[in-house]
C-alpha cells in the first residue's frame, strides 16, 4: 500500500468539514479533504430544514448555544460576501392556548441568557396580523432567524478552500488508522487506497465519526461516546406555502423542537421535521407517518386540509446521548482533551451544526494552531 503524506486532513465533506477545510486552508495550512460518497454533501448536510437558527433553545453556557449565535453572525456575513441564498425570513413559536404561554416565557428567557436579545412578544392579534393564516393565544418573533441554500453554502465554502490550495478526495473512506510518533496514519479505501500520514486529523464524518474513532488505534475507547441515531420525517406542502415566516410550536417536553413549518428558498412549505430513534440508517419516509402530523399542524393551521401532505426527506441526527439521558452538547474533542497530538473528533454535530458551521471551524482551527 502506497504511503503519502499530508499536513491536514478533515475526514468528511458535509458542512461542518467543508468550513473546517476552508478555515484551516486559510491558515496556511496544506489540507487534503477525505470523502466517502462520490460527491460532497449528501448525508446530513442535504437532510436538514436549511433554517439559519437564532440560538435560543439551547441551554445557556453550552456549545451549541455559543456556536450558534457566534456562528449565525458569521453565517449572515458569509452569506452576504459571497452571494450565498438565503433570507432572514424571522420565524414565530406560537402558544396554542394559554397553558403554553410559560414554555415561552421560559424561552425568551433562555434567548436573552444566549445573548439574543431581539425577540419580540406578540399578541394573537398582533401574530396574525403578521401571519393571517395563524392560530395562536400568543407569540414570540424571532426576527434573526433565516433560511439558506445549504449546498450554495457548501459550494461557496469548498471554492474559498480550494482557492486556497485545499484538495478534495471523492470516494474517499477511511477505513481506521493508528496513531504513531512520526503523525496520524489513515487507511483509506476506494479506488486509489493508500495510507496517508498526517500532522492533523478532524474527524467530521458526522453519523460515523463515533465509529471512525473508534477505529483509530492509539485514541483510548474512553474518549469516544456511544453513538444513537433519531430519524427525522418531512412532509412538503403542495401549491403556495399559507405563511410568510417559519413558524414553531411552543416548546414541549422532548428534546426536538417540535413539527414546525418551514419554507425553502422556492417558497415551498414543509412540515417536519419528526423524531423517532432508531437503530439503522434509512431514510425511507412512510407515507403514514404523516397521520400524526395532521394533528400537530393545525394546532397552529387550523385549515390544513386533509389528505394534502405528501411524503418528502428524512435525515439523521447524530447523536450521542440516548433517549433516556439529558441531550448532549456538540463534542469538539482536541489534544487537551483527549491527549493525541493533532487530532480533533467532532461528535453529535446534531443542529444547529449547519448555522454553527463556521464558528464551529474557528474553534477547530484554534486547537490546531
Ligand atoms: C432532521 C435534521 C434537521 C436539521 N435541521 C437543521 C437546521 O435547520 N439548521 C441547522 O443549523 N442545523 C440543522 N441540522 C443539523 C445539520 O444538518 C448538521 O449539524 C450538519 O449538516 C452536520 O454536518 P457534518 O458535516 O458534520 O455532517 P455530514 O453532512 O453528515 O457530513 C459528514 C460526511 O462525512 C462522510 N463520511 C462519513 N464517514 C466517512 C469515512 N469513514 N471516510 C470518509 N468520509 C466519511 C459522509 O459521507 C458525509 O459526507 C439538522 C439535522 C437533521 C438530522
Amino acid at each position: 500500500m502506497p504511503m503519502e503524506t499530508a499536513d491536514a486532513v478533515v475526514i468528511g465533506a458535509g458542512v461542518v468539514g467543508l468550513a473546517v477545510a476552508r478555515a484551516l486552508a486559510l491558515a496556511g495550512r496544506e489540507v487534503i479533504v477525505l470523502e466517502a460518497e462520490t460527491a460532497f454533501g449528501t448525508v446530513t448536510s442535504a437532510r436538514n430544514s436549511e433554517v439559519i437558527h437564532a440560538g435560543i433553545y439551547y441551554p445557556p453556557g453550552s456549545q451549541r448555544a455559543a456556536l450558534c449565535v457566534r456562528g449565525k453572525a458569521m453565517l449572515y456575513g458569509y452569506c452576504a460576501s459571497h452571494g450565498v441564498d438565503h433570507r432572514r425570513c424571522g420565524k414565530l413559536v406560537v402558544a396554542a392556548n394559554a397553558d403554553e404561554l410559560p414554555a415561552l416565557a421560559s424561552l425568551h428567557a433562555t434567548a436573552q441568557a444566549n445573548g439574543v436579545d431581539d425577540l419580540q412578544w406578540l399578541s394573537a392579534a398582533e401574530a396574525q396580523a403578521l401571519e393571517p393564516a395563524l392560530h395562536c393565544h400568543g407569540a414570540l418573533l424571532s426576527p434573526s432567524t433565516g433560511i439558506i441554500d445549504s449546498h450554495g453554502l457548501m459550494l461557496a465554502l469548498l471554492g474559498d478552500a480550494e482557492r486556497q490550495g485545499a484538495m478534495l478526495a471523492l470516494c474517499s473512506p477511511v477505513l481506521g488508522g493508528r496513531v504513531t510518533p512520526q503523525g496520524i496514519e489513515l487507511d483509506v479505501g476506494g479506488d486509489a487506497a493508500m495510507t496517508l500520514r498526517a500532522r492533523c486529523v478532524v474527524n467530521s464524518a458526522g453519523l460515523g465519526a463515533p465509529a471512525l474513532a473508534r477505529r483509530l488505534a492509539g485514541l483510548a475507547a474512553s474518549q469516544v461516546p456511544r453513538d444513537h441515531l433519531a430519524k427525522g420525517c418531512y412532509f412538503t406542502l403542495p401549491g403556495s406555502a399559507p405563511f410568510s415566516r417559519l413558524v414553531y410550536p411552543a416548546p414541549g417536553q422532548s428534546s426536538h423542537l417540535g413539527v414546525h413549518l418551514t419554507l425553502d428558498l422556492g417558497g415551498q412549505a414543509r412540515f417536519g421535521p419528526s423524531f423517532e430513534w432508531v437503530d439503522q440508517i434509512d431514510y425511507s419516509v412512510d407515507p403514514a407517518g404523516a397521520e400524526a402530523f395532521y394533528a400537530e399542524v393545525r394546532r397552529y393551521w387550523p385549515a390544513l386540509a386533509d389528505g394534502v401532505l405528501q411524503p418528502g426527506y428524512a435525515g439523521l441526527r447524530p447523536k450521542i446521548s440516548g433517549p433516556d439521558e439529558p441531550a448532549a452538547d456538540f463534542r469538539i474533542d482536541g489534544p487537551s482533551r483527549h491527549g493525541v497530538a493533532g487530532l480533533v473528533n467532532l461528535f453529535g454535530i446534531e443542529s444547529p451544526g449547519l448555522t454553527a458551521c463556521l464558528a464551529i471551524a474557528e474553534r477547530v482551527a484554534a486547537a490546531l494552531a
